[in-house]
């Protein structure tokens, strides 16, 4: 299998060329198929198996830059993995013009809002945090087509479910949701039955 299989807009195959990526990894190789056809996909994967880049090269690919609503929100457990993301989206779309949010604690939101002239493509963000901006109304979240839950068993285990389940709620019916873990105890089995349509599971 190679990049060139999956059908990546010259766009995006340019980005993954100027990273040296020579081929998928497992996850890429089984999960992108899945993704671009629009199903929902569970992706049991450790860090460092490429799952980042495994949710984000479809959501680029599918990416529509002259729209002005957020089309992709990335949930994370931590500020840190919040930033990483953000530093991969911009890498790997360096040639889509896209344009990423990165919220967490710190964040200066008016300021970097202004930064990108109002257009925000996708967020990255800790549930907390994205659900704070959600309620004072400085984000919508209702027109995106894409929702990912990264890392979801950490995001569990340091309690943030209530506020997923907030977030969700407020995501449209329609929305394809991506969900990636390293484990999959019961809360986030129960997470997925509840808002996943038929999701294959993907076990690396
Ligand atoms: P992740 O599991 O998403 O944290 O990715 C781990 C590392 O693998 C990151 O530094 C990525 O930039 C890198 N990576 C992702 N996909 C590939 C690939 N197909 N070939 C080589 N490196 C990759």
């Amino acid at each position: 299998k190679s990049f060139a299989s999956f059908g990546f807009r010259p766009e995006l195959m340019q980005g993954i060329q100027d990273l040296y990526y020579k081929e998928p990894t497992a996850i890429q190789e089984e999960a992108i198929p899945l993704i671009l056809e629009g199903k929902d996909v569970i992706g049991q994967a450790q860090t460092g198996t490429g799952k980042t880049a495994a949710f984000m090269l479809p959501i680029l690919n599918g990416l529509e830059e002259g729209k002005r609503d957020i089309q992709a929100l990335i949930l994370t457990p931590t500020r840190e993995l919040s930033i990483q993301i953000a530093k991969e989206v911009e890498k790997l779309g360096k040639h889509v013009n896209v344009n990423v949010l990165s919220l967490h604690g710190g964040t200066d939101i008016d300021k970097q809002l202004n930064k990108l002239k109002d257009t925000v493509h996708i967020v990255v963000g800790t549930p907390g945090r994205v659900l704070d901006h959600m309620k004072r109304g400085s984000l919508h979240f209702g027109r995106i087509s894409t929702l990912v839950l990264d890392e979801a068993d950490k995001m569990m285990e340091m309690g943030f479910l209530e506020d997923v389940e907030q977030v969700i709620v407020h995501t449209p019916n329609q929305r394809q949701v991506l969900l990636f873990s390293a484990t999959m105890p019961d809360t986030v089995k129960k997470l997925a039955h509840r808002f996943m349509k038929q999701p294959p599971h993907i076990k690396i």
